[in-house]
């Protein structure tokens, strides 16, 4: 059994085959072809146009902060830093 522990700090535990440690194991295509390439589909560019830009700081709870703002990458109030 091996740990694994992610950026998030998320803990994942794996079965590991002692026999295969340090061989080369394929995994499959490690670099699949995207999808979907050019532009995006009218309705879905639409959307990204009409979204309200948000001020996405992280709040107490970890979550991005959902307060609108005028300009992108603006902070809100609660967000913005104190000037002397
Ligand atoms: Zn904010």
């Amino acid at each position: 059994m091996a740990e694994t522990i992610d950026g998030f700090g998320d803990r994942d535990f794996w079965i590991v085959r002692t026999a295969h440690i340090g061989q080369p194991v394929d995994h499959g295509n490690d670099q699949p072809a995207h999808e979907s390439l050019g532009p995006l589909n009218p309705e879905w560019f639409n959307r990204t146009q009409s979204a309200p830009l948000r001020c996405g700081r992280p709040t107490t709870a970890g979550k991005p902060c959902r307060a609108r703002v005028a300009e992108p990458g603006a902070a809100c109030p609660s967000h913005r830093e104190v000037r002397r």
